[in-house]
């Protein structure tokens, strides 16, 4: 069997590290936020080229908190899109404000830049771009957009740890970045994680009060806040594994180019890295006109794989006062239909990649058996 992710493969090889850092965290006594969180702050920041990371609880808390540090409240709107994990749009909701969608580019996945400033009015606060399976989204043209317009951009790059757009690391180009440290993700934590990056001093400061309470010093409140405050066990082990980020990022990417190329022939279509893009492979998602067969078919050698994601957000039940119907965003609903995430993590074999492509091809005859 070859699993969709094997989390356990990466801890084997960092145990001893993970559980100094543990350790060390259960004698300081600093069980949430304290000096590993702190740490963990500058050392991401400084990773992504920021001046300032606010790590809190959840990829979804640093999306709303990043939205009501851009001040962002009832009656405003924020461009999106619908294809994503629900948590993008449920953050705006959060705050009151209204998602407006704009349909993804059929090859990225991502935003389509020339359907932007169509859905642009005079309430529309901010752009929210999602640098969706670890692909940045076309950034330039919206920073543009956002600037000719005086809109602030919120990137949400939750599956996009050390991805890249034309060389500077996504996350620090907008005025807000919002990471997950879900245990799937590029960097995962051990239980429930987030971050918000800037380079906005006053927003970083704002940012810290919202996710503790709204407290400026001890018991003063000069904000209505939340508790989304990160525990000191997953700062450390976050510490721990952003040393390795990079790595895993290599191991990611040459998976990548291996299924590429083993792939070549087969009746499905490959992901592509756009040209201002390094591609950090959160997902490898094919595309089949026949996604259930294919599905069936892998599942019958024995591969798992997964969808990212079945329906898209403006089609789920729980958003449907938004008021939009089937039909509106088609690449968005066409790419839900096809898509087929396949096993990649950095610690798969070229063997196994081998493997699950020749499964694809329907002959596994010439690959050792799992
Ligand atoms: C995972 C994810 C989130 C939410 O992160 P959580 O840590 O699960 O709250 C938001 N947006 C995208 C695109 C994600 O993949």
């Amino acid at each position: 069997m070859i699993p969709f992710l094997d989390l356990k493969a990466q801890y084997a090889p960092i145990k001893d590290d993970i559980q100094q850092a543990i350790n060390r965290v259960l004698e300081s006594g600093q069980y949430i936020l304290g000096d590993d969180v702190a740490a963990f702050e500058s050392e991401f920041a400084g990773y992504l080229g920021a001046e300032h990371g606010v790590a809190v609880n959840s990829g979804t808390s640093a999306l709303h908190l990043a939205l009501l540090a851009a001040g962002i409240g009832r009656g405003d709107e924020v461009i999106t899109v619908p294809f994503t994990f629900v948590a993008t749009v449920a953050a705006i909701c959060y705050t009151g404000a209204h998602p407006v969608f704009v349909d993804i580019d059929p090859r990225s996945f991502t935003m389509d830049v020339t359907q932007i400033e169509a859905a642009i009015t005079p309430r529309t606060k901010a752009i929210l771009p999602v640098h969706l399976y670890g692909q940045p989204a076309d950034m330039d043209p919206i920073l543009a957009i956002a600037r000719k317009h005086g809109l602030l951009v919120i990137e949400d790059a939750a599956q996009a740890h050390g991805a890249e757009y034309n060389g500077q690391r996504v996350g620090s180009l907008g005025t807000l970045g919002c990471f997950s440290f879900y245990p799937g993700k590029n960097l995962g934590a051990y239980g429930e994680g987030g971050i918000v990056v800037t380079n906005d001093a006053k927003r970083a400061d704002m940012l810290r009060m919202l996710r503790d309470g709204g407290q400026a010093r001890k018991y003063h409140h000069v904000l209505r806040g939340y508790n989304y405050r990160m525990e000191g066990l997953q700062g450390a082990i976050l510490r721990v594994k952003l040393r390795r980020l990079d790595a895993w990022t290599e191991g990611r990417r040459s998976r990548a180019v291996e299924y590429e190329r083993y792939l070549k022939e087969a009746d499905v279509v490959r992901p592509v890295e756009m040209p201002y893009a390094r591609h950090v492979y959160h997902i490898y998602a094919v595309r089949s006109a026949d996604r259930t067969e294919l599905q069936r078919t892998l599942q019958t050698y024995g591969v798992q794989t997964g969808i990212h994601y079945p329906i898209p957000v403006h089609l789920q039940d729980g958003y449907r006062d938004l008021g939009y119907v089937a039909g509106e965003f088609p690449q968005t609903e066409r790419a839900a239909r096809e898509v087929l995430s396949l096993p990649m993590y950095p610690e798969l074999s070229n063997i196994q990649v081998e493997f699950v492509s020749a499964a694809v091809h329907h002959n596994v005859h010439h690959v050792h058996a799992f």
